[in-house]
């Protein structure tokens, strides 16, 4: 799209994406230049020495100039707090939501191997 007066976009506005940069999948984009995105975070747990699947929401802000729809893979990143509950942008669209069942198939071999998955993450506070 032509113009973007977005002050909120990574691409053509003043914000800054430092810290965290996610993958996930637009469960909702219905609120206005905002997307909610679904996190699948596989964890392993030593106790029981399995693997735990949860999954994370976040709210990103979805500019005009992106327009993430529904069951888009889309890149995020985080960046200084845009309103009460975001704090995160969407920088691009990768794809369909096809691309995860993918990467569910990598999980089960994971979990197969029995590697543990390295998974150190901030946000997991919001749950
Ligand atoms: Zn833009």
């Amino acid at each position: 799209m032509a113009e973007c007066n977005d002050k909120k976009c990574p691409i053509h506005g003043e914000i800054s994406v430092r810290g965290n940069v996610f993958t996930g999948v637009v469960v909702s984009a219905k609120p206005s230049k905002t997307a909610i995105v679904e996190r699948i975070i596989v964890r392993y747990v030593p106790k029981y020495e399995r693997y735990k699947k949860s999954r994370s929401r976040i709210t990103a802000h979805n500019p005009d100039c992106i327009g993430a729809k529904e069951d888009d893979v889309v890149k995020i990143g985080e960046t200084r707090k845009l309103s009460k509950t975001k704090s995160f942008v969407v920088m691009e669209v990768i794809g369909k939501k096809t691309i995860v069942k993918s990467e569910d198939d990598t999980f089960t071999k994971k979990e197969k191997k029995k590697e543990p998955v390295k998974e150190e993450e901030k946000e997991e506070k919001k749950e």
